[in-house]
């Protein structure tokens, strides 16, 4: 095979303990999964259960690089999220067999430009450019299940410039990750090499250039990035 041009590399994760890298097919994302999240956000989480966006592959932020801010955004807003990567390929996953699907997990940030998003939600328009936008998935290396186990409880935490601004705790997910596998298998049939970023605890909120952000999830590395 020969192309015309040169596309560069294929996306990539690192993956904790490896030289070896984990190759990025698809990033799912999902909204609304912790209630209070939905309720900052105005809605009931009771009437309206969580549902999916997508970033593209090349939108992934390495742990310790920084974030360039932005353009045609003035609010861009941190969340703090789990991220599952997918080992092993499958549509219309059940539950109970989610979990042999799961290679690993990692902590990320779905960076918003929460501005454009107001206006999409209003306008009934796509979130694309206020999900989906270069730079907008910073993500930690991945932890293989066989080291770290799986996810069920745990805090997930994130700080701007050392100060906490969202604390909660994995148990509060409305999907839990193996509904959230078998729910998005029944929409696309999901490939080794996906990622789903799961959503994110309450306590979104802006940041600005200069701004250090770290983002944890219990087991996990601590993921560092900087908005310049
Ligand atoms: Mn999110």
């Amino acid at each position: 095979m020969r192309y015309v041009f040169d596309l560069g590399e294929q996306p990539s994760a690192a993956l904790a303990g490896s030289e070896a890298r984990f190759p990025v097919r698809r990033i799912y994302c999902v909204a609304r999964n912790y209630a209070e999240h939905a309720r900052e956000m105005g809605y009931d989480p009771d009437r309206e259960p969580p549902f999916f966006f997508s970033k593209p592959a090349d939108a992934l932020v390495e742990n310790g690089c920084d974030v360039p801010y932005p353009p045609r955004t003035n609010n861009l807003h941190h969340e703090v999220e789990l991220v599952i990567a997918i080992g092993k390929d499958g549509r219309n996953i059940a539950v109970e067999d989610a979990e042999s699907h799961i290679y690993g997990y990692a902590v990320g940030n779905d960076l918003t430009r929460r501005d454009l998003q107001s206006l999409a939600k209003k306008d009934g328009r796509p979130w694309d450019t206020a999900k989906g936008f270069d730079f907008s998935a910073p993500m930690s290396a991945l932890h293989r299940v066989d080291e770290v186990g799986h996810l069920r409880q745990g805090r997930i935490w994130l700080t701007v410039n050392g100060e906490t601004r969202q604390d909660g705790d994995l148990a509060a997910m409305i999907w839990t990750v193996p509904e959230v596998v078998a729910e998005l298998s029944t929409l696309y049939e999901l490939k080794a090499g996906d990622l789903i970023f799961t959503g994110t605890p309450a306590g979104v909120g802006p940041v600005k250039p200069g701004d250090a952000i770290e983002c944890g999830v219990d087991g996990l590395d601590v993921l560092r990035h900087r908005i310049v």
